[in-house]
């Protein structure tokens, strides 16, 4: 499938508002689905690729995730994968149109509102360091979930037994009632939409087709993402009741405090102290970076509150493959303990010309300010 964006798709703008999604949906699924082109494939990618576009940009979640990774950082491999493929275009065209009544008229398969209850998102909080943020990380999450009941295989009913097909609604999950000219549906009271009675519940999940379980997953957090960014694994969420599909997983980065950095976007601030015989004759001095220890060399004369930028030693930017600066804030130590001869030092030094401060000038302010990240 081409790579086209999501709201090119479906023809709206990027500040598109739900209903206009949706209207947008309604109109071209309308148009390519496949029970009103037979056999024409281009139709039919084309209805997946509308389903899929929908999917994403009506979940305000999914959406937001969208603008902020883009479509290629949710699929492809490890822990986008799932990302967003593996939607089905039928389902979501069900679920816009309201099942029964437009399926019919594209004589859809297995048509009804047979309610199937999907199981709920789980979200789940990840401390990342830094240095993992910088590299991007494997992860490996043990996570207490909902997961399908294995001595019924889901399906809630005791094993041996099935559930019978609702007396009322026939297994249609809905039954159709006259109201005065028009014949309405409603959802089948007896069986609460499932088209199912189950007289004989598992005794392991007393007829909810899953138990609380714990699932090992592996998620791939690329490079360069914050504080509150998140991931979605597709279908890792907790099992649907009685076989209904699963809901998603949500990896909720968080950043834990670092030692020496402070982050500002996708550039770090660290500080620097210098001597005053550093600062005034200059050196070359070890400061840490992300990945490591790096040498810079100090200009002879540098001033307290001097920024020093080194390019690219930032962090990765999330999406393009920039990096972020690392920004290195001096601060020249003044000594508090002082033997007499260091003092006479410093009394000779006090007598010299050059040691006396310039006065300070608008520049030198300004310079202070942009100190004060
Ligand atoms: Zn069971
Ligand atoms: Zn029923």
């Amino acid at each position: 499938m081409d790579e086209k964006d999501y709201y090119e798709i479906l023809g709206i703008g990027r500040s598109a508002e739900p209903e206009e999604i949706k209207k947008a949906y309604r109109k071209l699924a309308m148009q390519y689905h496949p029970d009103k082109n037979p056999g024409d494939k281009t139709a039919e990618e084309k209805f997946k690729e509308i389903g899929e576009a929908y999917a994403v940009l009506s979940d305000p979640q999914k959406r937001r995730q969208y603008d902020q990774f883009g479509r290629s950082g949710m699929r492809g491999n490890g822990g986008f994968s799932g990302g967003f493929g593996g939607f089905d275009p039928f389902d979501i065209f069900r679920e816009v149109f309201g099942g029964g009544g437009f399926g019919d008229l594209f004589n859809m398969s297995g048509g009804g509102r047979r309610t199937v209850q999907r199981g709920s998102d789980l979200q789940i909080r990840l401390k990342l360091t830094l240095e993992e943020i910088a590299t991007g990380v494997s992860k490996k999450l043990k996570i207490k979930k909902m997961i399908r009941c294995e001595r019924c295989d889901g399906s809630g009913a005791k094993p041996g037994t099935t559930p019978t097909t609702c007396p009322q609604c026939q297994g249609r999950g809905e039954v159709a009632y006259r109201q005065g000219f028009f014949t309405v549906s409603r959802t089948c009271d007896r069986c609460h939409g499932e088209g199912k009675i189950n007289s004989h519940p598992c005794s392991e999940c007393r007829g909810d087709g899953r138990v609380r379980g714990e699932t090992t997953m592996e998620v791939e957090i690329p490079a360069g993402v914050a504080e509150g960014q998140f991931i979605t694994l597709r279908n890792a969420g907790n099992a649907g009741p009685r076989k209904g599909p699963p809901g998603d997983a949500l990896i909720i980065i968080e950043e834990e405090p670092h030692p020496q950095f402070e982050r500002h976007g996708s550039d770090l601030v660290c500080h620097l102290v210098l001597s005053f015989s550093q600062a005034a004759l200059g050196d070359e001095v070890e400061v840490p970076t992300i990945t490591g220890k790096a040498k810079i060399q100090i200009a002879p004369g540098t001033q307290s509150g001097k920024i020093l930028r080194m390019r690219g030693k930032g962090l990765p930017l999330l999406q393009g493959n920039g990096k972020g600066d690392q920004l290195i804030r001096v601060q020249v130590f003044t000594p508090t303990k002082l033997s007499e001869k260091e003092k006479q030092l410093f009394k000779e030094l006090a007598q010299q010309e050059n040691t006396k401060p310039t006065k300070a000038d608008r520049s030198f302010f300004d310079k202070m300010k942009e100190a004060i990240l």
